[in-house]
């Protein structure tokens, strides 16, 4: 609507903003995009702006894979529109707007298949025309902050004095903490609090609650955010599952409940077991039954698998307990409008908008099937006789994902068909590579 366009314009004008950068998750969830110059920004709003579709398929160090979109095909492009509804100022970048674009196949003018946001609105919709919930979504990330080693590499920030909850500056010596959640609070995306976790140099920040997609928007953005604020602060913010061996790994916690269409909570009932409904027992079930198949999406890297491990507070067992730790998925003591799950499973590696879709799609298959959740955990929740282990590498969660019909029939055989191409090849360039710990474990002795 070019009125709407020019209106903006102009609001953009007043308020200093000179550039909007539109982005888009590509397939890894990395935002890509592009500055555009904002009187440039009527044109792009019309015809969108033409990227190489073979960027949903680069790898993070650069190579682009010869799969859906590559050079077999000739590299053709994909088209990127601004949602302005998502435009807000970025407030360490003065004079620069953040813009999330929807990706559309220039050739049939359609949503791209295989985009992360596109597949995550699909999973909803079938949702809630089949069940007439939608999930709420509350994100929980953890990440690893590193500085400068003086010799080329990275170390863990505040290595000497960290550890889980110390506040202020033994744990946080600059106060970067203090700058990211304010910048966070500017920038709107919902952020509550920030704390240190329980290993040197690894923070957690929690995000509200939203409805599903909006949920996932913010979490993308927080990813970037993190990145940028601390390359603004000379350091190196990873999201990478486990960094160090010596160390534990960072989780990517989903808090989910469903909500009707009245906006009540699906899971609260206070006559049903443990103060839960039937709906939330399904979505339990889903998950449980779909977790091997999950953990494709919600852990999706050769990394993410060191991890899990028993003792560690990321999950090793596919079970459910009630507020317990150590379980997959932990059912928070709130009843009420709070009632949810926690699930454990996705670390912080995963792309937000893979990892909630792929729980969408198995809480509603918990739900549309009525599949019933085994007795929740007692106790100790790392104990391989009390429930079945989860995947021990990514080649084993690609062949789970591979082999789930009914997961497959939700988020789309283009999608998946493109995700397990993309991570097969990274595994196969893996086994190619020989690693430090091969070196010191065999050079010498053998
Ligand atoms: N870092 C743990 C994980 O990888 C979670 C610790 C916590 O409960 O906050 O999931
Ligand atoms: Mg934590
Ligand atoms: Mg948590």
């Amino acid at each position: 609507v070019p009125d709407r366009i020019s209106e903006t314009v102009a609001e953009l004008e007043e308020r200093g903003i000179d550039v909007v950068r539109v982005v888009y998750p590509d397939l890894i969830g990395t935002d890509r995009g592009r500055d555009v110059l904002v009187g440039h920004l009527p044109s792009v709003c019309a015809h969108g702006l033409a990227f190489c579709r073979a960027v949903y398929h680069t790898t993070p160090r650069g190579e682009t894979l010869a799969i859906a979109g590559g050079l077999d095909v000739g590299l053709p492009d994909v088209t990127v529109h601004p949602e302005l509804g998502t435009l807000r100022p970025l407030p360490w970048e003065p004079g620069v707007a953040w813009c999330l674009g929807e990706t559309t196949d220039p050739a049939t003018g359609q949503l791209a298949p295989e985009g992360p946001r596109s597949l995550l609105r699909n999973v909803l919709n079938r949702m809630r025309k089949e069940t007439g919930l939608t999930p709420v979504v509350g994100p929980e990330l953890e990440y690893f902050l590193c500085e400068p080693d003086g010799q080329g590499g990275w170390r863990r920030y505040g290595e000497a004095s960290g550890n889980v909850y110390v506040a202020g500056r033994r744990g946080d010596p600059e106060a970067h903490l203090l700058r990211t959640l304010r910048h966070l609070r500017d920038l709107g995306i919902g952020a509550t609090t920030g704390n240190h976790e329980y290993s040197s140099g690894q923070f957690e920040i929690n995000l509200d609650h939203s409805e599903a997609l909006d949920a996932a928007d913010r979490g993308f953005l927080f990813k970037s955010a993190i990145k940028e604020l601390a390359r603004i602060d000379g350091k190196l913010a990873t999201f990478m599952a486990k960094p160090f061996s010596d160390e534990g790994g960072s989780g990517f916690h989903l808090h989910l409940s469903c909500v009707d269409a009245d906006g009540d909570n699906a899971f609260d009932d206070p006559q049903g077991p443990y103060g839960l409904s039937k709906a939330a027992g399904h979505a339990i079930a889903g998950i449980l039954r779909h977790a091997p198949a999950m953990a494709a999406l919600l852990n999706p890297t050769i990394n993410s698998y060191k991890r899990f491990g028993p003792d560690t507070l990321a999950p090793w067992l596919i079970d459910w307990g009630l507020d317990n730790r150590s379980a997959m998925v932990r059912i928070p003591p709130e009843r009420g409008p709070g009632a949810r799950l926690e699930i454990r499973l996705g670390d912080a590696s995963a792309n937000p908008y893979l990892a909630i879709a792929a729980v969408s799609a198995a809480v509603h298959l918990g739900i549309r099937d009525e599949l019933e959740p085994p007795a929740p955990l007692e106790g100790y929740g790392y104990d391989t006789s009390k429930a079945p282990l989860l995947p021990a590498s990514l080649p084993e969660a690609l062949d789970a994902l591979a082999a789930d019909a009914e997961l497959n029939a939700l988020l789309g055989k283009e999608f998946t068909d493109a995700f397990l191409n993309y991570k097969r090849d990274e595994v196969a360039r893996f086994h190619q590579h020989v690693t430090d710990w091969e070196f010191a474990e065999y050079a010498y002795h053998l």
